[in-house]
């Protein structure tokens, strides 16, 4: 029996798809019929320097396996690259039907001694990147009435982690403009919605193995393999997910989740009104038991990954 191709007659961008996710991402995309622009500017994990040999790979991979894709080594921290993209898969496949904002660097570095430069550079790729090409698309969604959004965020925003304030400031961020777009663009029948992934990749390639333990650690990392987080993508972006939007799906091996959303988690009234004092002796003991622990993401997925 032929394998159903969820994605036949669709025209994706893909951004970062040269390693790691996304490049799972538009393989996995292609398989399905869709005709893929693989974006990918090929720089180092921090975001110096630029190769399109990655993308270009990614390109000859999909034509081998029989899909169409053509490759575009754009910057999405630049506005008229984003802009590009999508006229690249107009001019190419004649539409566009999907972004995947995944393209994506790190500058981790403890908040005291983070730089501008640390800050702007994350912020400009992770935030401003997701809009830039979120935008270019969103002309061509509303002209014809459809079209659909994934972004990455990651729980080091959503929850938290040491050293990543620009990352987690910029991936809360991501989420947010997922949920705005969501809402913004309901009326165009235009969808988003976000992954937070967990895969073995260059990015965090770089947890330390001194000791035993955590080489035990980064050895069931590494069965987290890039290419588990694509199924949940291709089904998002396909038209069986035409109900699904704003909404946040983790990905982790072989486990997915419906991620919550903030919500009010307690509430207290005094009917006169409150002074400092009143906080003091009454709402901050009537709410204190219902604090979140400065936990990070490892202490909420505390299990190893399935
Ligand atoms: P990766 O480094 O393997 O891939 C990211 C790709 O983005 C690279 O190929 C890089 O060249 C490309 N890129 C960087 N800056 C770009 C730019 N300005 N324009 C175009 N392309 C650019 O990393 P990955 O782990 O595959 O991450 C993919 C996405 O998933 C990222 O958004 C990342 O933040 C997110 N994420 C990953 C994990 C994980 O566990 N790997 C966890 C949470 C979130």
């Amino acid at each position: 029996m032929a394998e159903e191709k969820m994605l036949e007659g669709k025209v994706a961008v893909v951004t970062g798809a040269g390693r790691g996710i996304g490049r799972g991402f538009a393989m996995l995309m292609a398989k399905h019929g869709a005709k893929v622009v693989v974006n990918d500017l090929g720089g180092s994990v921090s975001g110096e320097g630029e190769d399109s040999g990655p993308a270009y790979e990614v390109v000859n991979e999909i034509r081998g396996a029989g899909g169409e894709a053509v490759m575009n080594a754009d910057s999405v921290s630049d506005w008229d690259g984003a802009h590009r993209m999508a006229q690249q898969a107009v001019d190419e496949f004649g539409k566009i039907d999907i972004v995947v904002n995944n393209a994506g660097i790190l500058r981790d570095k403890i908040f005291h001694r983070m730089s501008e430069a640390d800050w702007d550079s994350v912020i400009s790729v992770h935030l401003k990147g997701s809009f830039n090409v979120s935008r270019a698309a969103a002309d061509h969604f509303r002209a014809q009435e459809s079209g659909c959004f994934m972004h990455m965020t990651s729980t080091s925003g959503l929850v938290g982690n040491f050293g990543q304030a620009n990352y987690a400031a910029a991936k809360l961020g991501v989420a947010g403009l997922s949920k705005s777009i969501a809402l913004d663009m309901a009326r165009f029948n235009v969808r988003s919605n976000c992954i937070t992934p967990f895969a073995w990749s260059r990015m965090i390639g770089s947890i330390p193995q001194d000791t035993e333990a955590q080489r035990a650690r980064v050895e069931k990392i590494k069965e987290m393999t890039p290419e588990k987080i694509a199924p949940m993508a291709v089904f998002l972006v396909s038209d069986a997910a035409s109900e699904v939007t704003g909404q946040i799906f983790g990905v982790r091996n072989n486990e997915i989740f419906l991620m919550g959303q903030s919500r009010p988690l307690r509430s207290v009234h005094r009917a006169e009104g409150w002074t400092p004092e009143t906080i003091a002796e009454h709402a901050y003991p009537a709410m204190k038991n219902s604090f979140y622990a400065l936990d990070r993401s490892e202490d909420v997925f505390s299990w190893d990954p399935i």
